[in-house]
């Protein structure tokens, strides 16, 4: 393979999510690591952006268009309160501003307040380790994995919905090969075994709302060990 790990001379990814995820993300739906990982993939993908900034734009017409109602001074505290909170910490001004940085991108590296440099990582097994990307709750948690050359994630699926997008390097699975800024999600029908490219280390940033469940002929023996 042999794709650069980053630059502004990337082209556009080719995998992304579907339309209700980035849907739920302009509208403010989506949870914080939710909103972290699609916010992340959009500084990688114009495609996306684009579609982002339509449902923005619709979104912003519809409003406009109804009837405005009532509303209790307590309730629009509460609204005005959840604006800030929109699309996670990445605008937090209080948050320290890193250094400039070309694998994170910046929603992600804003939120972690580092480069991936100053990422704490602990080590799941040989060739994989995982940093955990602290959000306040939602329906995803976020992580970052660094699994090095030519490994093999252990085969899986997933109690719920794995999107993994990648940041440096490259994978591949039985449904196609992933380079940085690729999204990939994965539900309970998608059983795979993610193999890093073997020219490099790959960095992902991984957001799930259940267990990975780990299904290949040494899952029990796994299983006893790894917890992803
Ligand atoms: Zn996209």
């Amino acid at each position: 393979m042999g794709k650069t790990v980053s630059g502004s001379d990337m082209p556009c990814p080719s995998h992304h999510p579907d339309e209700g995820l980035v849907m739920d993300y302009a509208t403010g739906a989506a949870c914080e690591a939710g909103s972290l990982i699609l916010a992340s993939h959009m500084t990688l993908c114009p495609r996306c952006r684009s579609l982002a900034e339509a449902c923005d734009v619709v979104g912003g017409s519809l409003l406009a268009e109804i009837e405005p109602e009532p509303v209790s001074k307590r309730c629009l505290l509460a609204v005005l309160a959840g604006i800030g909170d929109r699309r996670g910490a990445a605008s937090d001004p209080a948050r320290p501003r890193p250094p400039a940085d070309i694998v994170l991108p910046a929603p992600l590296r804003n939120h972690l307040g580092t480069d991936l440099n100053g990422v704490a990582w602990r080590r799941v097994m040989p060739g994989i380790e995982e940093a955990h990307v602290p959000t306040c709750g939602g329906r995803f948690k976020g992580r970052l994995m660094r699994i090095a050359a030519g490994v093999a994630v252990p085969r899986h699926t997933h109690d719920g919905v794995e999107m993994t997008l990648v940041l440096a390097g490259g994978f591949s699975d039985e449904h196609g090969r992933y380079y940085r800024g690729d999204l990939s999600v994965s539900g309970p029908e998608i059983d795979h075994a993610p193999v890093v490219d073997a020219d490099g280390e790959c960095v992902c940033f991984v957001a799930t709302d259940g267990p990975m469940k780990l299904t290949g002929p040494v899952a029990r023996l796994f299983s006893r060990f790894i917890r992803f």
